[in-house]
């Protein structure tokens, strides 16, 4: 529909959207509602673009610098925005969520949020489409600092999708160096063996596993997708002091039983990362800026603003990895 441009009042900031990321979240907010959607709302949290005009009061940002947003509008002054831990603040507000997002021409960012730094200017080099992803990354890398990944670890993964290929390419440049698939949908399967996984399976097979491992123990687990299955598995495939993290949530009813038990047993610890904080953002932003992480292979498909319908059909349909809307 048409909208009126919005007017920036004191300490707002205009954004000429350059390019917004489509993913799993908006078809769930779209599709089912989520937990912090309060509507009528214009969706799109994978926000890059230029600054169209600025409010009174607001300094440091000029027109036509190009800045990608951290979705995340936090107070700064609770406890949890005072020890970096903006993402959990008690009164977060998220553009897409309370405030209108990117699937849209231009959007207006709040006053509380462009004093609260959550407007990141774009390295030079760095286009804006690649940095509509830095907000995915960041939820990545919001995960494995929870979980300390690093070089000592043997990696699975549940699920090719953005996600998942995101935290296997972060998993990497964080030093590990084994690094399993295992994703059911053959097309998704296929394209993930070019990628950053070692080895890819179908399903869950713990014998094919150990063959591959060398009967290395899995010590970390990341399920990228929905459903309560993968958290059975993820349980058994752990090793002891093995750590799971609890990333992507759940979808729909949640059927299947998990042996819960086993975390007793094996001591195992589950972390759980919703969204990231301003600090997570900045950090994924430097790695796609310093082409630390690349995305550029990732980007399967280009749309307009005309086909955002589409667009969250071909999310549902999983048929590309990640979509972008170009203005
Ligand atoms: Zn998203
Ligand atoms: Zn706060």
């Amino acid at each position: 529909m048409e909208m009126e441009t919005p007017k920036c009042a004191e300490g707002e900031v205009l954004i000429k959207v350059e390019a917004c990321g489509i993913c799993r979240t908006d078809m769930k907010c779209f599709s089912y509602g989520q937990r912090d959607l309060k509507l009528p709302r214009i969706l799109g949290h994978e926000i890059a673009g230029t600054v169209a005009d600025t409010g009174p009061g607001v300094t440091g940002i000029s027109i036509g610098e190009r800045v990608q947003i951290a979705p995340g509008l936090p107070c700064g002054k609770c406890d949890f925005c005072k020890r970096g831990w903006d993402h959990l603040c008690s009164s977060v507000q998220i553009m897409g969520f309370h405030y209108h997002g990117g699937f849209a021409e231009y959007v207006l960012v709040p006053a509380h949020g462009v004093k609260n730094g959550v407007l990141n200017p774009i390295p030079e080099g760095l286009s804006c489409t690649e940095a509509a992803l830095t907000e995915p990354l960041a939820c990545c890398v919001n995960m494995q600092e929870s979980l300390d990944t690093g070089p000592g670890d043997v990696m699975l993964i549940f699920g090719a999708g953005p996600l998942g290929i995101l935290n296997a390419k972060l998993a990497r440049l964080r030093g590990v160096k084994q690094i399993i698939l295992i994703e059911p949908n053959e097309d998704r399967r296929r394209k993930a063996k070019d990628r950053e996984f070692d080895y890819c399976l179908n399903a869950y097979h713990t014998e094919e596993i150990r063959l591959f491992t060398q009967e290395k123990e899995i010590n970390v687990i990341i399920p990228c997708c929905p459903g309560m299955e993968p958290f059975g598995q993820a349980i058994n495939l752990l090793g002891k002091r093995g750590r799971l993290g609890f990333f992507s949530g759940l979808m729909g009813d949640h059927q299947g039983q998990a042996d819960i038990n086993l975390i007793h047993y094996k001591e195992l610890s589950v972390c759980g990362a919703y969204g990231c904080s301003s600090g997570h953002n900045r950090t994924a932003l430097s790695y796609l800026a310093e082409g630390k992480v690349k995305v550029k292979d990732m980007i399967t498909r280009r749309i307009g603003l005309d086909e955002v319908m589409s667009g969250l059909e071909m999310v549902r349909k999983m048929s590309e990895t990640s979509i972008v809307i170009e203005y």
